[in-house]
């Protein structure tokens, strides 16, 4: 049978963007996340126009088919000639800004019902697999309002890091949990979720950071996970490519490991609407009607739902979706970028982070280097422009850590927002309102409490057990100084 193909980068044919549409990916944005089209070395110079063409002749609008965010470097670009530009003589700008605003896709999923018990804002990993435990839970009435595309927010972003290390028992728990669905979400949810326990190896440069890793160490053994702390020899013999010389000791968890965030979305999204859950995109929330101490409706740009429940899932947004019904949240967004080189030879197991400066690394399924690094200087703000400056900064610290990838070429660069709390803890639990509660804060490890946490959610919400994360992560613990702070944050 005759292939016609479209992205001759990824290999994507005309079949595959046909049968994505079909599927219910109509924007184009929703079928480079599908197919993979566009992500390739050419950047979707070749294939953007072709499929954008294919998609007006299936029914797309306009609005629908917006080329997505153009952002540098504009040819794969290798390591070492990026190191070159000094990180501080560049700007620290919004980056490549979004396209001028246009007219906005259609809503997608059906029409809004003109009410639901729960509405969940966000349709990112927490929102939708909070839907998804609800309605396996006999909560069916559930209904999730999505902004943009599935995947539109952090949780189509990020770097897929999964680690039991932390500094609580309660992270280290959750974690986990998290850590044993992720193992299992493939068959569970039948979607492959890519999932690698390649363990995670962190650097420690200083004598300080070092204690550091071994307290750690001392309380992840406690709780069961086989972190130890090694030598820089025996890091080399996990990762040989490492230069030894830039660390004095390792922490390393053969356990933790790397997914591909994108297909956790489809699966919690598809199982969930099979179970009864309606899940609306392209559905902006604008307002919130209340009566005494209850939220009683919430406003969108599609219509108006009364419900009972409002739940704020609203990632990076969420200080804007509670500040909606007048509930100030102390979260800042703040942005954090990340690139993909060009595929290598499999070289690499784990995720390698370096304490201090936030660097990590992963090797992902396709041979890929992914890896990001915060910037400190970063100011809060809702923004998602790629840098030059954050290459020149990556390409520096990845070369120091590894100056066998000089020659490696960056292909593609994108970024996120964290959604960032004073003590670097989420925010949990009712608040303003005795039904609005929040899901939110959760910095740059959302993605991997996710699984655990949308389950315990889901148990709290349905009368089940309330874990204590309900009790100690509430807003009210900012007023009353009862703050922890988790300091083992990447980034
Ligand atoms: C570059 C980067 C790397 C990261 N790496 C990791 C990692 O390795 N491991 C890890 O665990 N975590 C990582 N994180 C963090 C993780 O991605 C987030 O914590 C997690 O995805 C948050 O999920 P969420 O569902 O709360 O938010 P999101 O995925 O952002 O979803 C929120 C959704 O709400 C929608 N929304 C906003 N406003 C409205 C509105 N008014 N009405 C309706 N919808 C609205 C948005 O469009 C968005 O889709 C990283 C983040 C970034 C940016």
């Amino acid at each position: 049978m005759a292939r016609t193909v479209l992205c001759a980068c990824e290999d994507v044919t005309l079949e595959e963007v046909r049968r994505a549409f079909a599927e219910g990916h109509r924007d184009l944005e929703s079928v480079k996340r599908y197919t993979g089209f566009g992500t390739g070395p050419c950047q979707g110079k070749s294939c953007l126009a072709a499929v954008a063409g294919e998609l007006l002749r299936l029914g797309a609008t306009p609005a629908e088919i917006a080329p997505f965010t153009a952002r540098p470097p504009l040819q794969p670009t290798p390591l070492a000639l990026l190191a070159t530009a000094d990180p501080g003589a560049l700007p620290l700008d919004p980056g490549v800004p979004p396209p001028a605003a246009g007219p906005r896709p259609r809503p997608q999923g059906g029409p809004l019902p003109e009410r639901a018990r729960v509405v969940i804002v966000g349709g990112g990993i927490m929102g939708l697999g909070l839907a998804y435990q609800l309605c396996r839970r006999g909560e069916r009435d559930v209904l999730v309002l999505e902004a943009g595309y599935l995947n539109a927010g952090a949780s189509g972003r990020n770097g897929g890091g999964v680690r039991a290390q932390w500094s609580t028992p309660t992270m280290i728990r959750l974690a986990r949990r998290s850590l044993a669905l992720c193992r299992s979400f493939a068959a569970d949810m039948g979607v492959n979720v890519w999932f690698r326990p390649g363990g995670y190896l962190f650097l420690a440069p200083t004598a300080e950071q070092v204690a550091r890793l071994e307290r750690n160490a001392a309380l992840h053994r406690a709780h069961g996970l086989a972190t130890r702390v090694i030598d820089p020899e025996e890091a080399a013999r996990i990762v040989p490519e490492l230069d030894r010389r830039r660390f004095l000791a390792a922490s390393w968890n053969p356990d933790d490991g790397v997914v591909f965030p994108w297909p956790f979305l489809w699966g919690y999204a598809s199982r969930a609407a099979a179970l009864g859950a309606r899940i609306r995109t392209f559905t902006r929330v604008t307002g919130f009607e209340r009566e005494g101490r209850r939220l009683t409706a919430v406003r969108t740009d599609a219509g108006r739902v009364t419900c009972e429940v409002v739940v704020n899932a609203a990632g990076a947004w969420s200080k804007e979706v509670a500040a909606l019904a007048g509930v100030p949240l102390p979260n800042r967004p703040t942005r954090h970028e990340i690139l993909v080189t060009e595929p290598l030879k499999p070289w690499l197991g784990p995720l390698v982070s370096v304490l201090g400066n936030g660097l990590y690394f992963s090797q992902s399924q396709r041979g890929e280097l992914v890896g990001g690094m915060g910037d400190p200087d970063e100011p809060e703000g809702v923004v998602s422009g790629s840098t030059l400056r954050f290459l020149s900064r990556f390409a520096r610290a990845a070369l120091e850590c590894v100056p066998r990838l000089a020659g490696v070429k960056v292909v593609r660069q994108w970024a996120g927002c964290y959604d960032v709390t004073p003590d670097n803890n989420p925010v949990l639990g009712a608040a303003g309102f005795d039904n609005f509660l929040q899901l939110s804060g959760f910095v740059g490890h959302g993605f991997m409490m996710a699984p655990a946490v949308t389950e315990a959610m889901a148990a709290w919400m349905t009368g089940g057990e309330e874990d204590e994360i309900f009790r100690r992560f509430t807003l009210a613990r900012f007023e009353r100084g009862e703050t922890a702070r988790e300091d083992f944050i990447i980034g």
